[in-house]
């Protein structure tokens, strides 16, 4: 594995320990060359898979991208590193099994969304807001509303004049 510092291709492994509950592998490097460490997964992955952008490219599908997106979506967020890669394995491997080897990105966003709502919700408005393109305070209120219905009771969901805020404020 090439380090991430130098470029060096001489890392050494000092610590390998199944995590994500078994999902994973994660490995403890070193470079010898600069003395840098990292971590690295090691995942089962079940297809390619090749990303259709909204402009007709095909991109090779990239865990580490999506990580990145959601990183960004929940940065400053108290959300444990542990359970995002969950999040984004789980995204992974609904993927992998839709049975197509190509996926749009907007059906990649989706997903996250769907999963962003129930981790956390400011993480949720703001990737949803670069996902929908949303351009109107209206549409946040839109998202919001649909946060704190539900944040509630199935029975209460359709209950008028619940505020957005509070609900999805009460989660923390
Ligand atoms: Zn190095």
């Amino acid at each position: 594995m090439r380090c991430p510092y130098c470029s060096g291709d001489n890392s050494q492994v000092k610590d390998s320990r199944p995590t994500e509950e078994n999902a994973a592998i994660r490995r403890r490097r070193v470079c010898p060359d600069c003395g840098g460490r990292f971590t690295t997964f090691e995942r089962v992955q079940l297809r390619e898979l090749v990303v259709v952008k909204a402009s007709g490219r095909k991109v090779p599908f990239e865990r580490e991208k999506l990580l990145r997106s959601v990183q960004i979506a929940l940065r400053k967020r108290p959300v444990e590193t542990e359970r995002i890669e969950r999040m984004v394995s789980g995204i992974v491997r609904q993927l992998e099994s839709m049975g197509e080897t190509e996926i749009t990105s907007r059906t990649i966003g989706g997903l996250v969304i769907e999963a962003l709502k129930g981790l956390d919700p400011v993480a949720y408005v703001r990737f949803a807001s670069v996902y929908r393109d949303f351009r109107e305070a209206a549409d946040f209120q839109e998202i919001l509303s649909e946060i704190a219905r539900d944040g509630d009771e199935p029975d209460t969901a359709t209950v008028p004049g619940g505020r957005a805020m509070p609900a999805a404020a009460k989660k923390h």
